[in-house]
């Protein structure tokens, strides 16, 4: 039978990766709805590939200019950000593909869930700021979540092994990114072209940064949480700087079950869609006897606080981890601008976390408020300091 599905943010990494591995996984799979924030040309290319029944431009902007592009299609074409919720909630879509950078998918991917659809979520964010709600509107109404992130979907891979109640700990790896040897000192001076250079994984400048400050890993540890229904106590944290083991499971008998791939988005975003079932994919094959040798180490957490935090955040949950993603968002925005230092990130972050009453959230609109909050006041403490 074949497989309908709608990608939220499909002219990103991931869309694109997500795009390849449809073309190549056959007739199976169909791309029936995409949606794009402002790439009007590549959306517009993307369209007249793989001709989907619905598309839509969340930015209005260049609305007018993507209908002139597309003037021969016969789909339909909607513009504006709630139009995202229309991309994933239509009916003959199976599989949503959710991969837009940021808190903005979110309310789409909770109204996907609603209507029972498969998730295969590519972007932290719906588990960082509102795992709880989430996972329970999936689990009310049966709407299966498949991890996209490399390491979740490793760990999901591993868990084929055994139960979540026979894990001992989770493993979750990390590169250490291109400041992995740097001294807290060191981590002042850095520039931004050296922050952009990750040396195993090529992303979108976001989550590049992230990985940089390691924030990445923090929100991951936060997202294992709420993905496999875990405590924080369960979770530790390994570099590794080949990016080959993907992730691990320690089993209560001592075994340790490990994912190994090259570093290559399609795996995990294929397995996605194939799951239970796996088909021939297009990634590179790993050539252990070329590598030779695989490294580990701990992670030195007086000059990557973010994992840290991450771990208190994900300890404390309540409305923190709102304040914690909100807040680095808009430090990240204000580092690639040039408004502030790379070691600054991580200081705005603690600055705000300090600054929250923590609430237990209820709403999407308490949520989006609590965000809000935490942008303005890193925008505050950026204008103080300059
Ligand atoms: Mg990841």
């Amino acid at each position: 039978m074949t497989k309908n599905i709608a990608i939220l943010g499909s002219t990103g990494s991931i869309g694109k990766n997500a795009l390849r591995v449809i073309q190549a996984l056959g007739q199976d799979y169909r791309v029936t709805a995409i949606s794009a924030n402002s790439n009007v040309d590549l959306l517009a290319d993307q369209t007249k590939n793989f001709q989907p029944e619905l598309i839509c431009l969340a930015n209005p902007e260049n609305y007018n200019s993507l209908k002139e592009k597309l003037a021969d299609f016969k789909g339909k074409i909607l513009t504006g950000p709630k139009s995202l919720i229309d991309i994933a909630t239509l009916d003959k879509v199976d599989i949503v593909i959710t991969a837009v950078v940021g808190a903005a998918g979110l309310p789409a991917v909770l109204e996907a869930a609603k209507k029972g659809k498969t998730l295969a979520i590519a972007n932290k964010e719906p588990f960082v700021i509102a795992g709880e709600m989430l996972t329970k509107t999936a689990k009310q109404n049966n709407a299966a979540i498949l991890p996209v992130d490399s390491e979740h979907s490793a760990i999901f891979q591993c868990l084929q092994a055994g139960n979540i109640n026979e894990v001992n700990k989770i493993i979750l790896t990390a590169s250490g990114g291109p400041f992995r040897k740097f001294s807290p000192d060191q981590i002042e001076n850095v520039t931004l072209k050296q922050a952009l250079e990750h040396p195993t994984w090529n992303m979108g400048p976001k989550i590049t940064i992230d990985s940089a400050t390691m924030m990445n890993k923090a929100l991951e540890i936060i997202e294992a949480v709420w993905l496999f229904g875990t405590q924080p106590e369960k979770i530790s944290v390994l570099i590794h700087p080949e990016s080959i083991v993907h992730s691990m499971v320690e089993f209560i008998d001592g075994s340790v079950v490990a994912q190994m791939g090259t570093p290559d988005m399609t795996l995990p975003i294929q397995y996605a869609l194939t799951y239970p079932k796996r088909a021939k994919g297009i990634t590179n094959r790993l050539k252990l006897d070329e590598l030779g040798t695989l490294n580990f180490e701990k992670p030195n957490l007086e000059t990557f606080r973010a994992i840290k935090l991450g771990f208190q955040v994900a300890k404390k949950g309540g409305s923190l981890p709102v304040v914690f993603n909100a807040a680095n968002e808009q430090a990240v925005e204000q580092f690639l601008a040039g408004r502030i230092g790379f070691a600054s990130i991580i200081r705005i972050i603690e600055h705000c976390l300090e600054k929250h009453n923590s609430v237990s959230c209820v709403s999407l609109e308490q949520l989006f408020d609590i965000d809000t909050w935490a942008r303005a006041q890193v925008l505050d403490f950026v204008s103080q300091k300059t």
